[in-house]
């Protein structure tokens, strides 16, 4: 079993991971915009990502990058630390640089008003990149997921687990959500509880924490360790003589939180086995864990499609060219609704981890291992 020291110590080892591997996401310095033909091959896209902290962003950044390039952009991809203000003033730079188009992937979807209005003015179209930016008319196209099946997914897989449609139960479960300020939250949340809340209605789900509300279950900015503590708080207030049977995490950055806090009080035993525990975004660590029997599911999103879907936008409405949309009423950012792209999530576990990581080329089995 590791101590809870050790196993904070593992979520900085990966955090610091993240940005030894963040080198190899850097941007290419952009030089020349239009050409006299009118073109705009050459011009320079700014990409705004979130945060280096976790991998999936710095895959994004790169293939976003990778894409752009093999069109004939140049690229400048700037991280904000997780940090609101900083990826305000990131984008107000890219403005000033003369950037012929923006991807952004928000940190507070709700600090990007007057910086998008400032887009606005100097003509530069806004793609809002997998998290949609709230409240400003100056988003163009949304590129994500589709985000409520993510949560759907995370919460089948629980409910097939437990054989509750066997009318098995009653089970203990635990709720975790992501960022607050994250508009995919409410989406991963409410998909998973419209499988779930039936069957805590019923009782056939036993909340013993009580916290079942989004506003107490989310987890600001994903951390790990936030999680960490949350679920040791909950394990000592209210599993003293119960056992946690499943837990509801978003994303495999809170898992790995929620695993090492299990992992502390005991959890992972013959007489205590570990939770049934979800995930998102096939992170190496936790799909590392899948395969090791700890963590149970992942949601899996190839990053390398959405990139693709994100770089296509950009280049169609530079060209005046029509946008690949496939929804148009889902996504209202309170000021409009957006019209977006959504690819399909795909559920992993021990199961399928081979067949569609590894046969899919999203992972070598050296890397598994
Ligand atoms: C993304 C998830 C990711 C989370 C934390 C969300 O907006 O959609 O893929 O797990 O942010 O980075």
């Amino acid at each position: 079993m590791r101590t809870r020291r050790a196993a904070l110590a593992s979520i900085a080892t990966a955090a610091s991971l993240g940005l030894t591997l963040s080198a190899c996401g850097q941007s290419s310095e952009g030089g020349s915009e239009t050409d006299s033909s009118g073109s705009t091959k050459g011009a320079t896209i700014g990409i705004a990502m979130p945060t280096k902290s976790s991998e999936r962003w710095i895959s994004d950044g790169k293939n976003v990058v990778a894409d752009l390039e093999a069109k004939g952009y140049k690229t400048k991809l700037v991280y904000g630390e997780d940090k609101p203000d900083q990826q305000v003033s990131q984008i107000e730079n890219l403005i000033a640089q003369d950037v012929k188009a923006l991807i952004v992937a928000a940190i507070d979807n709700k600090s990007l008003d007057n910086v998008l209005q400032q887009a606005k003015d100097a003509n530069i179209p806004v793609i809002s990149y997998d998290r949609l930016i709230l409240n400003s008319p100056n988003v163009d196209y949304y590129a994500s997921f589709d985000n409520s099946k993510v949560g759907e997914l995370q919460a089948n897989y629980i409910v097939d687990k437990l054989g509750l449609k066997d009318g098995k139960g009653p089970f203990n479960i635990e709720l975790f959500a992501g960022s607050n300020d994250d508009n995919n939250t409410k989406y991963f949340f409410n998909g998973a509880m419209s499988v779930l809340k039936p069957y805590i209605d019923d009782k056939k789900l036993v909340v013993q924490s009580g916290q079942t509300d989004l506003t107490k279950v989310t987890t600001l900015r994903w951390d790990g360790a936030t999680a960490q503590r949350r679920m040791d708080d909950i394990l000592t207030a209210s599993y003293k003589t119960e056992k946690v049977d499943a837990v509801l995490s978003p994303y495999d950055g809170i898992s790995i939180g929620i695993l090492s806090a299990l992992q502390s009080d005991g959890y992972g035993s013959k007489s205590k086995p570990l939770p049934v525990l979800t995930g998102q975004d096939a992170e190496l660590a936790s799909v590392k864990s899948i395969i090791a029997g700890e963590q149970t599911q992942t949601v899996y999103k190839d990053l390398r499609e959405l990139a693709k879907v994100a770089s296509n936008m950009v280049d169609a409405v530079l060209n005046d060219k029509k946008v690949e949309t496939n929804d148009t009423k889902t996504y209202d950012n309170g000021s409009k609704v957006v019209p977006a792209y959504l690819l399909e999530p795909v559920s992993v576990d021990k199961t399928n981890y081979e067949k569609v990581l590894v046969d899919g080329g999203y992972y070598t089995a050296d890397q598994l291992k």
